[in-house]
């Protein structure tokens, strides 16, 4: 079976690999579609991000969809041909955080394609996949596209759930890449009253309204349009940082209500921060980090139509041409969601 390999940075191939069958408990799906995410390219095009290094080959991908084609032993309620989104989020199920109900947090996580630990977890990006039966959620009704992107829907849904309320609440988005988009549409099915997103691209920002973003500001074009939110008694109780770029938050922080909620969700590796004004408004600071019992919520918003990501993806290419989806996906200023139809 054929794997999409990352070697070093611009270093991608499409590899045969050994199937592998599955034990008690797993089965074995054939993938349908998986979906490029920020921190594979940040491997495919850096080579890695922050301290965060590839030191040997690795399969990508994290945010797949497939279906059943064998069961393992002991594993009820699935059957061949099934679609299901797959969860890459695989805590240990024994530590301490595991145990506390942090699974997001587990000290022996072995989430899909990540470099973090050595040996590196390899990903998902594979033609046939061994799955644990519990990784896997019915996505009877979706598109195998729809599916695929329960895990960046799942990451957006976790930090919703660290906002706390969100009924009424005035948000604000900075990025619309596929985190941000998702944050408006998690932001509203939560009870948002108004959100207002930013990027540079007027493509995703294209997007962001037909996701349902009230307004959207490229604040490029027009830098002083978020700085007018910052007038008066200030304006949003609930910031959706998706840029990790320290200067998209310092331009937020003024606009945030006194005691507001700032989702850091954004990966930039260290940012300075302004610290003053963050502890004079009594803002609170919250990172946000993957997810766990989101990623069945999500699917079952999507099957219920309640969440829709339709918009999101952008584009699609068959597995032989992978590499296309990357260099689509690095480019903000056509491609939101590329996937990769795996079959
Ligand atoms: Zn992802
Ligand atoms: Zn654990």
């Amino acid at each position: 079976m054929k794997a999409i390999v990352i070697h070093a940075a611009k270093d991608l191939r499409i590899e045969d690999r050994p199937e592998e069958t599955p034990g008690p408990g797993q089965m074995r799906l054939r993938l349908a579609t998986g979906g490029v995410c920020g921190s594979d390219l940040h491997y495919y095009n850096h080579g890695g991000f922050g301290a965060v290094r590839l030191k040997e080959p690795m399969i990508l991908g994290h945010e797949v969809s497939a279906t059943v084609e064998a069961i393992g032993p002991g594993v009820e309620g699935f059957a061949p041909g099934q679609l299901v989104a797959v969860s890459p989020s695989r805590p240990c199920g024994g530590c301490r955080y595991c145990r506390e109900g942090l699974p997001n947090h587990c000290e022996n996580m072995r989430f899909y394609g990540s470099a973090m630990p050595f040996p590196h977890i390899q990903g998902a990006f594979t033609e046939v996949l061994v799955a644990d039966a519990s990784q896997c959620v019915d996505a009877t009704g979706l598109t195998p596209g729809e599916a695929a992107m329960a895990e960046p829907l799942a990451v957006t849904l976790h930090a919703t759930r660290r906002a706390g309320e969100m009924l009424g609440k005035r948000v604000l988005v900075t990025g619309c890449g596929p985190i941000g988009a998702l944050a408006i549409l998690a932001a509203r099915r939560a009870g948002a009253a108004e959100i207002v997103a930013t990027d540079l691209s007027d493509f995703t920002l294209a997007i962001a309204r037909k996701l349902g973003a009230d307004r959207t500001i490229n604040t490029g074009a027009e830098p002083e349009a978020l700085a007018a939110y910052a007038a008066g008694k200030d304006t949003f109780d609930v910031l959706y940082e998706c840029t990790g770029v320290a200067a998209a938050l310092a331009a937020a922080i003024p606009t945030m209500r006194p005691r507001g909620v700032i989702l850091q969700l954004g990966l930039g590796g260290d940012m300075t921060l302004p610290v003053m004004a963050i502890t004079s408004k009594e803002l609170d600071l919250r990172g946000s980090f993957r997810f766990h019992p989101e990623f069945a919520v999500g699917v079952g918003l999507m099957q219920k139509g309640l969440i829709d990501v339709t918009p999101l993806i952008t584009q699609t290419v068959p597995l032989a041409e992978a590499e296309d989806a990357f260099r689509l996906a690095s480019d903000r200023s056509r491609a939101m969601k590329a996937q990769i139809a795996f079959s």
